[in-house]
């Protein structure tokens, strides 16, 4: 009657022990799909790592990552031309 159900039940609970990387005080970046290629990209990435595929609009003066419609770089003040 009480058979291997019961040891089952107490088997590896995988939801309750998650493997962690060392909290090493950098917050976790956030990860997005390449439209492309479907690769998990960081989020301020610019160019997929694996395709290539431009993810984000580059500053060409700081090439950080600038959001579609702006018309100027937040970081450096640069001025975003659409080409
Ligand atoms: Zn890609
Ligand atoms: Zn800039």
């Amino acid at each position: 009657m009480c058979g291997p159900a019961h040891h089952l039940a107490h088997g590896h609970n995988h939801q309750g022990h998650v493997e962690t990387p060392a909290a090493t005080g950098q917050p976790q970046q956030e990860m997005r799909p390449c439209p492309r290629c479907g690769a998990q990209v960081q989020e301020d990435f610019v160019f997929c790592p694996r395709c290539g595929a431009e993810l984000l609009t580059a500053c060409p003066e700081c090439h950080r990552a600038v959001e579609t419609g702006w018309t100027h770089c937040a970081y450096c003040g640069a001025e975003l031309v659409d080409a």
